[in-house]
């Protein structure tokens, strides 16, 4: 008899976003007619930027016509947004090419289909709190996870452990859920690690767009060394409003072989094996992300973002509440005040300021006590609820 996938059975349930939807529920059912104010999400409120839709729709009429019409696209990528994505890491003085870019659906989809470069019995160290996916797809593949955490004595960036070693090292900077970044310094650390251990780190750049201090990495591949132990994991989701367009890519070196065998070809087969390629409609649109006029324009969109996240740490910032992040990601993550955990906190939000929050508890066992805010809410919704928290904490 067939013998399904017994790792399944390891994974917890999340409860995360179903206890909060079902809290939501039941509030307002008491309270209906109630405005509630949403900064859970981690989903854009956006739309696309103009020249992404006017991308788009000239590559909709493209498709009507025998001579612009595109079938099968490359499995790893169409060549212009390979070139496109590879020009724009160099313009930032990465030099990666054309080859080295492997155009995705979207980071999540990336994130799990990249661990069959890896053999089941390799080891992967989570840093956490911890988006929750990286967990759940070495579960599934039965591998050993091994939980490093992170708190406030460390702004939740770790430093590479004293004893352990890992095979695969998941980074996420800056972070989701805790809006932290790591400097080059603490980057170095890792790659300096993963390269002594013969790891591969898996550079999850996701939030790299708001990172606005000009000294903080936006890729790994500006620390010296990471050719040889990184793969970095992007998207267009935030940067750029693609989370329901989707559209991903990954930076795979020429030079990251473990083995003997070199980890960029493996993907080449890999892909070749298992996708037909990315939409062309949605590649030409992705393309439209790196003109001139679509970086001003997702600019545009990501302050409105930043300066919600702005508002939020202002209302923190008096109470003198603990938090990180906010300044160069969208999250804010702050320390729940004494006497709550972080669903107690998150009742008492939705009862007293109608506000939902995201529990720190659902990303992991040390991020009990915390609790996340998403600056991808509306900026009315997001300044009413700054002025509510102001009010709470002054009580
Ligand atoms: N990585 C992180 C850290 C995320 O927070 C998310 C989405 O929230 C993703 C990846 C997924 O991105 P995508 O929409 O490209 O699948």
């Amino acid at each position: 008899m067939l013998k399904p996938n017994t790792n399944y059975d390891n994974l917890k349930n999340s409860y995360l976003f179903y206890n909060i939807s079902q809290k939501v529920n039941a509030y307002l059912k008491e309270h209906p007619n109630t405005h509630l104010l949403r900064l859970g999400i981690g989903d854009v409120s956006l739309p696309l930027p103009d020249a992404v839709i006017k991308a788009l729709h000239e590559a909709v009429d493209d498709q009507a016509k025998k001579n612009t019409f595109h079938g099968y696209m490359p499995e790893c990528g169409a060549p212009f947004l390979r070139k496109t994505i590879a020009a724009h890491y160099n313009s930032r003085g990465v030099k990666i090419s054309n080859d080295e870019v492997f155009v995705s659906s979207g980071a999540s989809d990336e994130l799990g289909d990249i661990l069959d470069l890896f053999d089941k019995s390799s080891t992967a160290l989570i840093m956490e709190p911890a988006y929750p996916a990286y967990v759940d797809a070495n579960i599934m593949a039965g591998r050993k996870i091994i939980h490093l955490p992170a708190g406030k004595e460390d702004g939740f960036l770790p430093s590479p452990p004293k004893t352990a070693k890992a095979d695969i090292i998941y980074i996420c900077s800056p972070n989701n859920p805790t809006g932290a970044v790591f400097n080059r310094e603490q980057l170095k650390s890792w790659v300096d690690f993963a390269n002594r251990h013969g790891s591969v780190i898996i550079f999850d750049a996701a939030y790299e767009a708001f990172i606005e201090d000009i000294l903080l990495p936006h890729s790994i591949f500006e620390i010296e060394g990471a050719k040889e132990c990184a793969i970095e994991i992007c998207s267009l989701s935030k940067t750029a409003g693609f989370t329901g367009t989707r559209l991903g890519y990954t930076i795979i070196p020429k030079e990251l072989s473990r083995g003997g065998m070199n980890l960029n070809s493996m993907w080449v087969r890999n892909r070749t094996t298992k996708t037909n390629g990315v939409s062309y409609i949605i590649q030409k649109g992705a393309a439209a992300v790196f003109t001139d006029a679509g970086q001003a324009q997702i600019k545009k969109n990501i302050n409105v973002y930043k300066k919600n996240a702005k508002i939020l740490t202002n209302a923190l910032d008096k109470p003198e509440i603990w938090y990180c992040g906010g300044k160069n990601a969208p999250y804010v993550w702050m320390k729940v005040p004494d006497g709550f955990d972080s669903w107690s906190f998150f009742d008492y939000l939705l009862s007293e300021a109608g506000i939902i929050g995201t529990p720190g508890a659902g990303f992991g066992k040390c991020g009990e006590g915390y609790f996340r805010f998403s600056s991808f809410g509306n900026p009315e919704d997001t300044a009413l609820a700054a002025e509510r928290l102001k009010k709470l904490f002054s009580r």
